[in-house]
This record gives structure tokens, sequence and C-alpha cells, in this order.
């Protein structure tokens, strides 16, 4: 056997990576973040740490697109004033 000859044993794996926005949460979260607006002083922290890229930002305001949110807390947690709360969902 030559020395590349096993890589022909390898299992076939997918050769494209679907980004998890395209993939909709549905209803399996178990908590929601909201933003209080009134709080919020627009430094976008939770737009950059977002992992799901949900949280939305026109220029003007956020938003959180729940289509694609997890529910995973890390805005909240990120947050410096406060201004996202984690309510349970429905
Ligand atoms: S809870 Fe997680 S997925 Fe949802 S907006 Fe916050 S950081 Fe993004
Ligand atoms: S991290 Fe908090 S203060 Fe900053 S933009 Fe997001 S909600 Fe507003």
């Amino acid at each position: 056997m030559s020395e590349t000859e096993h890589i022909k044993e390898l299992p076939l794996v997918p050769t494209t990576v679907k980004l998890s926005t395209e993939f909709k949460t549905g209803s399996w979260r178990v908590q929601r973040p909201i933003i209080n607006s009134g709080k919020c002083v627009k430094c976008l922290i939770c737009w950059v740490y977002c992992p799901e890229s949900s949280i939305k930002w026109d220029g003007i305001s956020l938003s959180i697109d729940y289509n694609f949110c997890k529910g995973c807390g890390i805005c909240h947690r990120e947050c410096p004033v406060n201004a996202i709360e984690m309510i349970p969902e429905g």
C-alpha cells in the first residue's frame, strides 16, 4: 500500500459547510433575550458577540431575529449596562 492509498478508505464527508443562520431555531429555545432600549447605550458589543448573528443593527436601533436566536444568553452576559434581560420562552 502506498503512503496515500489509505485516504481512499476514509468515509465521505460533506464538502460544503452551512452557516447556522440557514437553520431556524424552531421551538426548542427555553429563554429569549429582550433588549431594553432605554438602557442600551448602543455599544454594539452584543452584536459582535452573538454567535448566531441574530442581533441586527440598522444604524439607529438594535433588534433580535428570533428565527435564529438560540437563547444562549451571551448577549445578556456581555452587555456592559445590563440592557438585555433573558426571559423564559413561551
Ligand atoms: S441569546 Fe445568544 S443567539 Fe440569541 S441574540 Fe443573544 S447571543 Fe445571539
Ligand atoms: S451590549 Fe447592551 S448596551 Fe451594548 S448595544 Fe447591546 S444591548 Fe445595547
